[in-house]
């Protein structure tokens, strides 16, 4: 921190890097829609956090760079240099493990839902409830009814893991999936 500048201006520098080079690394990316921008995605988690209230510069930053080691070459020392221990391990933390089968990935996930840090349920929560909205208003190209179901009731699973962390983004959650069974 300089002479001049003030915590809040650190907190403001953490999330605009943060923004900046998720977009940079995903910015050849679509959704599964094929249409929408990756970066998207992202910007969507860090809005929800925000909007129920998560102001953590560390929780925001992690948020934007929260699929860049599964779905780019990005790699956890990368993030640890640019970023440091703090969001580099969260973002770690919410990343699925690459090496292990794509069943052995989602029970994993399930498992360490209940025992991740606070942050990184409050993310894992953004995503699912982002996952679900975008599957709602702009679904995976080739999903027929069953499969984003079956979506749905996974996300509700591996959120009934992350219950009593936030109340605001649990009854986000519940809206959604009000949505979805309508
Ligand atoms: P996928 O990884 O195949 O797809 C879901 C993931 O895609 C999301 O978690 C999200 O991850 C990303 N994504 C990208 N674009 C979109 C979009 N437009 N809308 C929503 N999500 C998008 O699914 P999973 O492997 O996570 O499977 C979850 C469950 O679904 C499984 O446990 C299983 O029960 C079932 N399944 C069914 C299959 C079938 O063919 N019937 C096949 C595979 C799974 P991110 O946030 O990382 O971008
Ligand atoms: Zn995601």
């Amino acid at each position: 921190m300089t002479a001049s500048s003030t915590p809040r201006d650190c907190a403001t520098d953490l999330i605009i890097r943060a923004m900046h080079y998720a977009a940079m690394r995903h910015r050849d990316q679509t959704r599964k829609d094929g249409k929408t921008p990756y970066i998207n995605h992202p910007i969507a988690l860090a809005a929800t956090l925000s909007n129920a209230g998560v102001r953590e510069p560390s929780i925001l930053a992690a948020a934007m760079l929260h699929d860049l080691i599964e779905d780019t070459a990005t790699t956890d020392t990368d993030l640890r240099a640019e970023f440091g221990s703090e969001v580099a391990d969260l973002v770690l933390e919410v990343t699925d493990t690459k090496f292990l089968s794509k069943p052995a990935r989602k029970r994993l996930q399930r498992a360490k839902a209940s025992r991740a840090s606070e942050g990184a349920k409050l993310i894992k929560l953004a995503d699912k409830i982002c996952n679900l909205r975008d599957i709602l208003a702009r679904p995976p190209a080739d999903w027929t009814p069953q499969r984003k179901q079956e979506y749905f009731d996974w996300a509700a699973k591996v959120v009934s893991g992350l219950r009593g962390t936030h109340p605001v983004l649990e009854r986000k959650f519940d809206a959604v999936v009000r949505v979805v069974s309508a």
